[in-house]
């Protein structure tokens, strides 16, 4: 697997494997890499013949009082599993390689970002689109992944990739999950075994409300009595029902397909 820390480096490679006609997939991610990560690694090498991984912890979708500086970096390890899995090539740029023109956004968020994820990180978006459009301008992939766990995200770089004409096919992958249902995140490693528990819960309950089983403000109450502390959203949109809920310090969110019931339930 090549390691690539600068775009001039990133460009070289991918200069001769598009001269040898080769479509390039690219999944970019903030690393602490799990199974979710890898199965969207899976998914682009079924779609391109060669995939590209970015690990980049992107400050600028961060607001000052979130959890950049805790955000767990594990560049070794993650590119072990990324070796493991068959991808090509792993961007690793740093923040200067990416910012080399200042942090001031190239690009808005369009429709997509407004309300839900938003309505509680306005700075989101904002950060998530301008990351996005700077990593694709320097690998310039055919194709790109995204994971359906961050389901707004997903549709707010659909609808920023054709706004722009950008001719990157947008593909969403399934969400994974444990055992239990929990969807895997680089986040559930802040989570005591007391939080897991709890955690474990927030997908059983969006089941119910995706099923019309409770309605989404009794499902916001369901999280509350499981022993989630703050209930930012339960929501329904784009066919998914969506929640985003704390537990201490640390914020999960995840959605399921609206009509779906709880599968083994
Ligand atoms: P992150 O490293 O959290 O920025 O995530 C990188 C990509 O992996 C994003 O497209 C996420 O939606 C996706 N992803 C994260 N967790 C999962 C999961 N449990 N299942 C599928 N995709 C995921």
């Amino acid at each position: 697997m090549l390691i690539a820390r600068t775009k001039k480096n990133l460009q070289e490679a991918v200069r001769v494997w598009k001269s040898g006609g080769a479509r390039i997939g690219f999944v970019p991610t903030m690393g602490a890499l799990h199974e979710g990560h890898i199965s969207l690694m899976n998914l682009c090498k079924t779609r391109a013949d060669r995939t590209i991984a970015s690990i980049f912890v992107n400050p600028t979708q961060f607001a000052p009082h979130e959890d950049f500086d805790r955000y767990p970096r594990l560049e070794e390890q993650d590119c072990i599993k990324l070796e493991d899995a068959g991808v090509d090539m792993v961007y690793l740029p740093s923040a200067g390689e990416i910012y080399e023109d200042g942090m001031e956004p190239r690009v808005t968020p369009g429709k997509a970002a407004e309300g839900l994820e938003s309505d509680f990180r306005p700075h989101f978006f904002g950060g998530v689109v301008n990351v996005v459009e700077r990593l694709f301008s320097h690998v310039q992939p055919d194709i790109a992944i995204f994971g359906e766990k961050d389901y707004q995200q997903l549709e707010v770089i659909r609808e920023m990739t054709a706004a722009h004409d950008m001719g990157i096919e947008i593909v969403g992958a399934p969400i994974i999950r444990d055992d239990h249902g929990l969807a895997l995140s680089s986040r559930n490693a802040y989570l005591s075994p007391a939080e897991l528990a709890i955690a474990r819960q927030m997908n059983v309950i969006l089941y119910e409300a995706a099923r019309g089983t409770i309605t989404p403000e009794a499902a916001a109450d369901k999280l509350l009595e499981a022993g989630f502390h703050k209930i930012d959203y339960v929501a329904s949109r784009w066919g998914r029902m969506l929640a985003a809920a704390w537990l201490g310090k640390t914020r999960l969110i995840d959605n399921v397909a609206v009509g779906t019931a709880c599968p083994g339930s």
